[in-house]
């Protein structure tokens, strides 16, 4: 099946570039291009026996056809009256000009819709209509739709695909075992995709779907269990179990771990003192504590002679983490460095090299090839969601078989996450620390900024911190704005210590506008979004947020994120922009309603599709198109169920009956090297 569509009767090198630009570059591709409507156009009526109103389907002849603009209405009305051997019938658009060139006497057509009662007698009124009259293919049948681009036609693409089924329905072997098939209760390949497209009734279709829905989650469990397997093998390090530096490190904290804090170290502690190279997501709700869990796990490797490379998306993050631990860590003799765009390269990559840096903290300068390490045992990423793919297997490609430990607050939906993230372990940390408060959700319109800036006031002057927060434009080059901005709220609040953060300020000065912050020398900070992850400074319960049109809904939560780590009732204001549009407001109105991490990922989901964050994978293979995580668990549930007993038994697909999967599993990875790569 994976052959060119040039084996088709029909398509030459024109036709097969018009194929190209839908995606379709093969016969499998063309069989696999999915209808995304059907209409059922089984029953074709007589017009002598359409004798009340309610859905028809004539074929029929126009007889005449005439078009006229209403005065009063000022309405475009196109009138048609349509023949068949029993009877006649008149139709009426309105407002379809370009039915003036379209519709001709003498035309034959397929019709399709309503009839009414409409002046006196039965019309159909607004109809839709094809000329592929007397096709077999678009009428007669539930008739499927499929996409189309320019010079590609409902009814070229069904009779390509009618034309491949026929020729290759009974070459095609079915990758999925017989064994399988039978006990999930599913249709054959061959006979699935003749249904897909040219379903015989609407049961069968339903089941067709079913079919492929379950082998796009089977295809993708398949792999995700076989890169499991691939990664348990014994990793070159050693780390020792040292329940007494863990219960030191314990000790120097001001609080007590929170039950999910504890179990999740418990867990990566299991993982890394283990002969296997641990591979574990941390999960946590924004400001549930993630951090100081890596922090532990980071002095275990490093007192066991082995280096980590801590990697985070924003400069200011990587100082935040980067002094905290120095601090956390500075009893313990373990060397803790920064690398980052602005940092002096050169001696870092010495040290790096020969194993002087014990805990290497960075952004993406951490990528550069030119950094080595001696002895990497431990990677660790914060915010991972921020890193593509590509990007990840480059910093665990600097060892062999690294322990790795990924750390994210998007939580995403658990169906979604064994899908992206199955090869993984996960640790959830549930619960926020003791004695957090939801802050509270207060929207103003523009000409109530006031409102908004009466209570920073009011905050502020009981001693709390505030961020004000406007969004980064990069083609008008908002840092301007944002400049500008602070000039005014300076004056705004002139009793009150203003900083200002942005992108582009020098890295020293950054760190020294946050840890002023942090340190309470900052009432308010002005800032663009680059506060967005990670930034911890639990004094600040104020943040009045404004342009929110340029945020999604994750971000909100994020920025939310920063002043939950308060005691005080923290106060979430958003100023809303004039002209909201509706997907804007429906964000404001979840942001409101909720502060769960994972119901806003699954709103944002709905919102935007899974999409992005199976973009996040950039592997085309594994971005279903079909099925659905959220709505079709269940699927998604056996499909991984019956992928973990075959791989079980049959890691590399050896078996007979499992042929036909390896190829068709070897075929896409040949399409998604980057997969291969990790
Ligand atoms: P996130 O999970 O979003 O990365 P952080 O690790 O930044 O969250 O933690 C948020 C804040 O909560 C920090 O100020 C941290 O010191 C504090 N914190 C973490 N664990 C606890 C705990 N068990 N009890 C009280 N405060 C905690
Ligand atoms: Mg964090």
């Amino acid at each position: 099946m994976d052959v060119s569509l040039r084996y088709l009767e029909g398509i030459g090198p024109q036709k097969e570039k018009l194929f190209w630009k839908l995606g379709i570059r093969s016969i499998r591709g063309l069989l696999y291009y999915f209808p995304f409507k059907y209409q059922d156009r089984r029953r074709i009526a007589k017009i002598g026996s359409i004798g009340k109103e309610g859905y028809y389907a004539v074929r029929a002849e126009i007889i005449s056809i005439s078009s006229r603009t209403n005065f009063v209405t000022r309405k475009h009305i196109h009138e048609a009256v349509l023949q068949d051997s029993s009877g006649r019938i008149k139709a009426v658009w309105f407002n379809q000009p370009y039915l003036n060139n379209y519709l001709h006497k003498g035309d034959k057509l397929f019709i399709f819709g309503p009839v009414r009662f409409y002046r006196g007698s039965l019309r159909f009124i607004v109809p839709e209509f094809d000329k592929d009259y007397g096709e077999s293919l678009s009428s007669g049948r539930i008739v499927p739709f499929y996409r189309l681009t320019k010079n590609v036609s409902q009814r070229m693409l069904r009779r390509i695909i009618s034309l491949a089924l026929e020729k290759y329905q009974s070459r095609i072997d079915d990758f999925l075992p017989f064994y399988l098939r039978k006990s999930v209760g599913l249709l054959s390949l061959p006979l699935a995709l003749k249904m897909i497209h040219f379903p015989s009734d609407f049961s069968i279709l339903e089941r067709a779907r079913e079919r492929f829905i379950f082998e796009e989650f089977f295809l993708m469990q398949i792999l995700v269990y076989q890169r499991k397997a691939m990664w348990r093998q014994p990793k070159p390090h050693h780390i020792s179990a040292n329940s007494k530096l863990i219960g030191e490190l314990k000790a120097r904290l001001s609080f007590n771990l929170t039950v999910s804090q504890e179990k999740a170290l418990e867990d990566i502690v299991n993982d890394m003192v283990s002969i296997y190279p641990m591979r574990r997501l941390l999960q946590g709700e924004v400001g549930s504590g993630k951090t100081v869990v890596a922090f532990i796990a980071m002095a275990l490797a490093a007192l066991s002679s082995l280096q980590v490379a801590f990697m985070v998306p924003t400069e200011i993050l990587a100082w935040q983490h980067f002094n905290n631990l120095k601090a956390f860590l500075s009893h313990l003799p373990i060397r803790v460095e920064i690398l980052t765009s602005s940092s002096r390269h050169h001696s870092i990559l010495a040290r790096s090299r020969s194993g002087k840096i014990d805990i290497l903290v960075g952004t993406h300068a951490l990528l550069n090839e030119k950094l080595q390490f001696k002895h990497l045992g431990l990677v660790v990423i914060d915010e991972q969601h921020r890193f593509g793919v590509a990007q990840k297997v480059l910093l665990f490609r600097k060892a062999q078989r690294p322990d790795i430990l990924i750390m994210s607050a998007t939580p995403i939906p658990r169906s979604l996450a064994l899908t992206i993230y199955g090869d993984l372990d996960i640790s959830l940390i549930k619960e926020l620390p003791p004695g957090r408060k939801i802050p509270q959700v207060l929207i103003f319109k523009e000409e109530e900024r006031n409102k908004a800036y009466e209570i920073v006031q009011r905050e502020v002057k009981k001693g709390r911190q505030a961020y004000m927060i406007y969004p980064l434009i990069e083609e008008d080059g908002l840092e301007q704005a944002v400049i500008f901005v602070y000039e005014k709220l300076k004056k705004a609040f002139s009793s009150f210590r203003l900083g200002l953060l942005h992108g582009k300020l020098k890295a020293e000065k950054k760190y020294k506008v946050l840890s002023d912050f942090q340190k309470g020398e900052i009432d308010i900070l002005v800032s663009t979004s680059v506060v967005e992850v990670g930034i911890d400074v639990p004094q600040a319960s104020v943040m009045v947020v404004e342009g929110v049109d340029k945020f999604g809904l994750s971000q909100l939560h994020q920025l939310r994120g920063r002043i939950s780590r308060s005691i005080f009732q923290p106060f979430f204001i958003i100023i809303e922009p004039l002209n909201l549009r509706e997907e804007g407001r429906k964000r404001l109105r979840i942001i409101s309603k909720t502060a769960d991490g994972f119901k806003i990922a699954e709103e944002d989901m709905k919102l935007r599709g899974p999409g992005d964050l199976f973009g996040n994978m950039q592997t085309g293979f594994l971005s279903p198109s079909f099925a659905d995580p959220l709505k079709d668990i269940e699927y998604l549930r056996k499909a991984r169920y019956y992928a973990y007993q075959i791989v079980k038994k049959d890691k590399a697909l050896a078996l007979s009956q499992h042929r036909f999967l390896r190829e068709r599993i070897r075929s896409d990875l040949e399409k998604c090297l980057l997969w291969q790569a990790s």
